[in-house]
């Protein structure tokens, strides 16, 4: 994650609150402290699936006679209470686990179901950036890295349904995935989609582009109908109609933004023009509209990834 903005970000989307934008001072008790209050709220989505509302990324869950599969897991000092609200759904406890992407806000509680035999999946830069870790997230431990890796995605047949992950190339970051229950028709996004709650965040300094967020919108949009339950990383569940808006969205200002550059316009000047302004409504989002337009302008900058290559 990047320098400035790691802490700060998974504070907000713990509480979404200005009190809470200053976690990267406080002790590791106090942060305890600030997930007393956190309770994980299941929400039934098919027969063997739910997904878990807590703070952090949201967390897919399947279940059924095969095992439980998480997909995600917060924050370590949530992880109890997680495993209570997988065993509430009636399901026994979780077997296999997928991070979507390497944020602490989606790979916390890994050390804590690494620890008791959980088998962690997710795509090869994410392991990558997990053992490296950057400036402000220190080197995961061992229990807590996937040891399942994949470079464009994996298929996991259990529960009656085939669940597929498949890889996005330099989106959010460049370690997404999305996870597809073909049978169920339900797909989680990890932050690929925020749902409402800011506008995107482009993590640049984890190989992030606003094209790839673009791109990935349009693979999903491809695979989806209108009866799809879609899990965002963040925000209440949403559909076929809201990510289209959301890939809209991300057309029209990456549109803006690429003219403006053509024309030789600096990121200031192109920040001025506030060309995302219609959907920069949310005075407690995380990102503003400034902050996404500079992410979309040096996401420009940068190569196009259309050409990905294996590692
Ligand atoms: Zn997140
Ligand atoms: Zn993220």
């Amino acid at each position: 994650m990047p320098k400035s903005i790691s802490r700060p970000f998974a504070a907000l989307l713990l509480a979404a609150s200005p009190l809470v934008l200053s976690a990267c001072s406080e002790s590791n008790a106090q942060e305890a402290d600030r997930f007393a209050k956190v309770e994980i709220k299941a929400e039934p989505l098919a027969d063997g699936i739910a997904v878990l509302f807590g703070a952090g990324g949201n967390i897919g869950v399947s279940y059924g006679p095969d095992g439980t599969v998480l997909i995600d897991d917060q924050f370590a000092p949530l992880t109890a209470r997680i495993q209570a609200a997988v065993k509430d759904l009636g399901a026994s406890p979780v077997k296999y686990l997928i991070n979507t992407h390497w944020h602490y806000d989606h790979t916390g509680g890994n050390e804590n179901l690494g620890q008791t035999g959980v088998l962690i999946m997710a795509q090869d830069h994410v392991r990558d950036r997990l053992i490296k870790g950057n400036d402000t997230v220190p080197p995961a431990a061992p229990e807590a890295l996937p040891v399942i890796t994949y470079h464009d995605g994996i298929k996991l047949h259990l529960n009656g349904d085939e669940i597929r992950v498949q890889h996005m190339k330099h989106a959010h970051t460049d370690g997404d995935s999305i996870v597809f229950w073909k049978n169920a028709n339900v797909v989680h996004m990890g932050d690929l989609f925020f749902n409402q709650v800011t506008l995107p965040f482009i993590d640049l300094s984890s190989g992030g582009n606003a094209r790839g967020i673009l791109a990935a919108a349009d693979k999903v949009l491809a695979m989806v109908d209108d009866d799809t339950k879609i899990i965002p990383g963040h925000g209440p569940m949403a559909n076929k109609a809201d990510l289209i808006a959301y890939r809209d969205m991300m057309k029209t200002v990456i549109a803006a933004v690429e003219k403006a550059q053509g024309e030789g316009k600096s990121l200031q000047q192109v920040q001025a023009m506030k060309p995302a302004a219609q959907w920069d409504v949310n005075p407690d989002a995380f990102i503003k509209g400034d902050a996404f337009v500079e992410a979309v302008y040096k996401s420009l900058q940068k190569p196009d990834h259309a050409e990905d290559h294996a590692h």
